[in-house]
């Protein structure tokens, strides 16, 4: 994956990724960090197709963002690098506000917070999801449980390419989740593993914060190989990700996991 002179992706035999192109966006583009979001809606074709609406007739709802990741990891670009897009709104981080001039936006094709309804997990939109697609947590900003749909690896493995090769491109500082810098928003929530990630992208240790409080459902513990480094100034080994199907050796140590167990047992990601 390379970016070319349009400010576009490219596979490296120099195919280019599917372009989308939005209207909702602006010139004065700063890049310093790296924005992900979580799209709240069933499926990647209907966040593209939200993202790159013009809104004629409500011109105050335009939106838009860099890139969309589906859940099988599929990249498709909206708005080229260079160029502010339009996905995070009233927002602050570190003095700066408004950070669609200071930011790439990321989506991530993800149903967001779910309601569990009759034994099944719904969500805002009406679609359902299995018990083990889902996290139980409280997110830090909420006083509620929620469900939050789970991001499959394969999708977390495709931002992770995409974050390492941006931050190399435009020298970024930092992964930000939206709810981090604009007060309403909760995304992309405890189901992102995202200590985890900054530490792959940035190889720095990351602060031992509790962020949200996780209850896991039905004893899946599946996002435990997400753990961060252990040891505060153990800065994990360059590519060192977890497998994509079988746990690592963490993963198969509970005494290193905090965790009491399935059913109730509260772990803090
Ligand atoms: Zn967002």
């Amino acid at each position: 994956m390379k970016i070319k002179e349009d400010y576009r992706l490219y596979h490296e035999d120099a195919t280019p990724y599917p372009f989308v192109p939005s209207p909702n966006w602006d010139m004065g583009m700063q890049p310093m960090y790296l924005i992900i979001h979580f799209t709240a809606g069933s499926t990647a074709r209907g966040a593209i197709d939200w993202l790159t609406n013009p809104q004629t007739a409500n011109p105050d709802k335009r939106v838009s963002a860099h890139l969309v990741i589906s859940r099988t990891g599929e990249i498709t670009q909206l708005v080229p690098f260079d160029r502010i897009a339009w996905h995070a709104g009233f927002s602050y981080w570190e003095g700066r506000r408004s950070m669609n001039r200071y930011s790439l936006g990321i989506e991530l094709d993800n149903d967001g917070n779910l309601n569990c309804m009759d034994g099944s997990w719904i969500s805002e939109g009406g679609a359902n999801y299995r018990d083990d697609q889902v996290l139980v947590a409280t997110h830090w900003k909420q006083f509620q449980e929620f469900g939050w749909l789970k991001y499959p690896d394969a999708q977390v493995h495709a931002m992770l390419d995409e974050a390492r090769l941006l931050k190399q491109q435009y020298n970024l500082v930092d992964v930000l989740g939206h709810e981090d810098i604009q007060q309403d928003k909760v995304d992309p929530g405890p189901a992102f593993p995202m200590a985890w990630f900054r530490q792959q992208v940035f190889g720095r240790p990351e602060p031992l914060v509790e962020k949200y409080v996780v209850r896991h459902h039905r004893g899946s513990d599946d996002l435990q190989r997400y753990r961060r480094q252990p040891r505060p100034g153990a800065a994990p080994a360059s590519g060192q990700f977890p497998a994509r199907e079988s746990s690592g050796p963490q993963a198969r140590n509970p005494t290193s996991l905090g965790t009491s167990g399935p059913g109730g047992g509260v772990t803090r990601l």
